[in-house]
């Protein structure tokens, strides 16, 4: 536990603000990387990718096109339709990961995966993959503290006006249609607001809890594991670049690696003082994927076993993507872990540094991590009911 405090904090304090694409981005990961190498690990790799800085260099084009379709379909209704379609079906394309989000149409930066293997003492019966994200986060209006509980719904609302608002030349023929597409507009207005209000006046935070906290932990876990290998599971360790853009990290692992039949188990907030829980869905309130079965069966069982690590489910928990959550909707198994009281605490906000970490905290995600790793190791999260 001092060593993923001391990792938490040479992240968070020393390294500071980590915006995806960002020379701190690099400096968190090289140093990250040291440390491993000292605790045990044999070899640790960072593997560049294109990505962006944020994801508001996507969404925000998107929804202001939306939000201006009706004016600009004014002049000329042809164009406004198509500035409708071209703004639901980008979208809708982001909102399952899919390759418009990674292109360089909206990907101008460099950004990196930390990757280190730890091969087991018998034959490779399954691989787990323990993944955090080492980036951190902007602030802004979006993540004010009275607007982070209803962050899933708000998201799932705005999903639904893009969808709405291209349904104009349907719904735009009757007076009430008009109405809701007006609605749906103004939404998405907002949405595109609140983009650039981030942009403008938010600051890039430390990213005590979220997430130098879930990269400490999983590293101190795969230290441990270098030290002493697992029986027939190979562990890999990935502590992804550009989460809060995108999930872009994660993304472009999955794109080149291959990993079939492997375990996920994400950390990501696990350091802030509030009760440590298992995401039983990842998504928002208009479209969610259920986490994986059997590691939601080992979770239960430590739940039921170990009442001192006050374990909990929650349902998907910030109501925006984790790492994990690409990994479920290509229909993958993963499963995350953060904590979270009503909100997250501190979350996307100035106020999530290093001083503010719960050595409780990160001592229960350790014995947590350690529990799910031996029963994975074990067999027991093989089966999928
Ligand atoms: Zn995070």
């Amino acid at each position: 536990m001092a060593r993923a405090r001391e990792w938490t904090t040479m992240l968070a304090s020393g390294v500071g603000p980590r915006r995806p694409c960002s020379d701190a981005e690099r400096e968190g990961a090289e140093a990250l990387r040291e440390r491993l190498l000292e605790s045990g690990l044999a070899g640790v790799d960072l593997t560049g990718f294109r990505s962006r800085a944020s994801f508001g260099s996507l969404y925000g084009p998107v929804l202001a096109a939306a939000a201006s379709a009706g004016l600009v379909g004014r002049l000329s209704p042809r164009l406004g339709t198509g500035l409708s379609l071209a703004a639901l079906a980008a979208g809708f394309d982001e909102g399952r990961f899919g390759r418009i989000g990674e292109s360089r149409l909206t990907c101008h930066g460099e950004s990196r995966n930390l990757v280190a293997t730890i091969e087991p003492k018998g034959e490779v019966v399954r691989t787990l993959c323990l993944v955090s994200h080492l980036d951190s986060s902007r602030s802004g209006l979006m993540f004010h503290p009275s607007v982070t509980p209803y962050l899933g719904r708000l998201s799932g609302l705005v999903g639904a006006a893009l969808g709405i608002q291209a349904l104009d030349p349907v719904l735009g023929r009757h007076r009430a249609g008009r109405g809701l597409v007006g609605a749906a507009r103004l939404l998405c207005g907002l949405g595109a607001a609140l983009m650039l209000e981030r942009e403008i006046r938010g600051e890039d935070v430390p990213g005590a809890n979220d997430n130098a906290s879930g990269a400490a932990v999983s590293g101190v876990l795969a230290s441990e594991v270098a030290v002493e290998p697992l029986k027939g599971t190979r562990l890999v360790l990935l502590v992804t670049g550009s989460e809060e853009s995108g999930v872009l990290g994660m993304r472009s692992f999955l794109r080149t690696t291959k990993t079939s039949g492997w375990l996920f188990l994400n950390f990501d907030g696990v350091g802030g003082d509030a009760p440590l829980r298992y995401l039983e869905r990842e998504g928002n309130a208009m479209q969610s994927w259920p986490a994986d079965s059997g590691i939601l069966e080992v979770m239960r069982r430590i739940e039921r076993e170990r009442p001192d690590l006050g374990l909990s489910p929650i349902a998907l928990g910030s109501g925006l993507p984790y790492d994990s959550t690409p990994v479920l909707v290509r229909g993958g198994r993963a499963a995350t872990l953060g904590v979270q009281a009503e909100s997250i605490p501190d979350y996307h906000a100035p106020t999530d540094t290093a001083d503010r970490i719960s050595d409780r905290s990160l001592g229960r995600a350790i014995e947590v991590g350690r529990a799910v790793i031996a029963a994975v190791d074990r067999g027991e999260a093989d089966g999928r009911p």
